[in-house]
């Protein structure tokens, strides 16, 4: 059988090599910390996945928490004014529901699965010169190592990265405490805080190591008043300065969360990254290829909450295109093949996120605001979150909106 290398056991790795296991590949995982260390290590994300991105989980058989994750039926969004007071306030309801598994639990679940069923875990930080000597043993070395290091072997390709430096600062608290939201006490959902010309404060359940708790995340536009998270080591500091800036700028928020206490000493995470998309094939010293996963190829801002999502996406593109393969060679032609097919889907993503991160155009404020009144506006909006492609239809163009709007009436007939 094909031998196949994944270097990076996160949500695109794993989903693939438990993919490619189930399919009888000889699969080899490289990860550069044990299942034990992710289990007990620092939160890394928010992970709030949608519809599709869980079906293919599903699909696979490895949406173990499923039953025990919050669902989060609806997608909420509220608007700041000039004086902190809440201007817009409307939740879309998700056709399928989105859950957050925290990737603690997830990554070293889904890496113990792996060797329990015959894998091979390899506990090894990999370097450019170990790739160089496994390109020769391997059929296959797919690269799914996040944003780490590793992504300095992949050029970026400035025509698909508008961005040259980070959008956001980024500032995440998991919590045990947060009161009932009084605006649909019967549902969970994602919430967007929206605080023109300073950030945005997401609010959403998640299941983590100690079970049910809720994440506050605030992205910050670099520079202002949010943007006040880098340096501050103590997780206690950093959940009170995150309370503080609830309490300025969305104090309806605030208002839940006074009884909060972080789930655990590793539950706060802080940084800042350039979204970036890179050219998927990294050509090795040696003259070896590797292809790029997930991540490694196309990071997107956190403000959609789509990079989990995506790496599902990517994982279930590229497990096809394997499958597909059969036994010819995986050469520089298939790789560059296997890319485009995934960015068919992931160009969306990117479009809509860097639009999002830009200062909103009057249609789209127009389109956010008649949310609000359109039960429908908002339902489709939410579900955008699952499939971004749809926002092409409506979103960018103030003739499509205004075409959108005129059609639509409150009952969605
Ligand atoms: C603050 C924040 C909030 C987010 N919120 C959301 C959200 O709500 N919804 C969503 O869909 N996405 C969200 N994301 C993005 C999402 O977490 C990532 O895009 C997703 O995990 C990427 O998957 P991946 O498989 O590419 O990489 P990862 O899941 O990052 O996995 C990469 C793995 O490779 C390992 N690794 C790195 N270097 C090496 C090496 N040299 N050798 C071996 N192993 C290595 C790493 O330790 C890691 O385990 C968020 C991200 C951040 C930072």
């Amino acid at each position: 059988m094909r031998k196949i290398l994944i270097v990076g056991a996160g949500q695109s790795g794993l989903q693939l090599a438990l993919g490619l296991q189930a399919q009888g590949y000889e699969v080899t995982l490289m990860s550069n910390r044990t299942a034990d260390e992710i289990r007990a290590g620092r939160v890394m994300s928010t992970q709030c996945m949608f519809h599709t991105a869980l079906q293919h989980e599903r699909d696979l058989q490895i949406n173990f928490w499923e039953s025990q994750a919050p669902r989060i039926e609806g997608l909420g969004v509220s608007v700041a004014g000039p004086e902190s007071q809440r201007v817009i306030d409307w939740v879309g309801k998700l056709d399928g529901y989105a859950q957050s598994v925290d990737q603690r639990v997830k990554f070293a679940g889904w890496m113990e699965t792996f060797a329990q069923r015959g894998g091979q875990l390899v506990i090894h930080g990999a370097a450019v010169s170990d790739l160089d000597y496994f390109s020769r043993t391997y059929d296959l070395v797919l690269v799914a190592a996040g944003k780490g290091e590793l992504v300095s072997m992949f050029g970026r390709d400035a025509a698909r990265s508008p961005y040259a430096e980070p959008q956001r600062a980024l500032a995440v608290s998991y919590v045990h405490g947060l009161g009932t939201r009084p605006e649909h006490p019967d549902f969970d959902a994602v919430r967007c805080n929206l605080v023109p010309g300073v950030g945005e404060l997401f609010v959403m359940p998640t299941l983590t190591t100690s079970g049910r708790a809720d994440i506050l995340f605030w992205e910050g536009i670099p520079g202002g008043p949010l943007d006040v998270f880098q340096g501050v080591k103590d997780p206690s500091e950093h959940l009170a300065l995150t309370l503080e800036l609830m309490e300025r700028f969305t104090p309806w928020e605030y208002a839940r969360a006074t009884k909060v206490e972080l789930t655990d000493a590793n539950g706060t995470l802080s940084g800042r990254y350039a979204p970036t998309v890179r050219n998927p094939i990294g050509r090795l010293p040696g003259g070896g290829l590797v292809l790029g996963v997930a991540d490694v190829v196309v990071a997107n801002d956190p403000i959609t909450g789509q990079g989990s999502n995506s790496a599902s996406k990517c994982a279930d593109s590229y497990l096809s295109s394997i499958i597909e393969h059969g036994d010819r060679p995986f050469d520089e032609t298939w790789m560059q093949s296997t890319f485009d097919r995934y960015w068919s889907t992931a160009q969306h993503v990117t479009k809509w996120t860097n639009a999002m991160l830009g200062a909103p155009p009057e249609h789209v404020l127009n389109l956010i605001g008649a949310a609000g009144d359109l039960q429908p506006v908002a339902n489709r909006f939410a579900n955008g979150f699952n499939d971004p492609s749809d926002f092409e239809e409506f979103f960018y163009e103030p003739e499509k909106a205004g075409a959108y709007l005129a059609g639509i009436s409150p009952s969605g007939v």
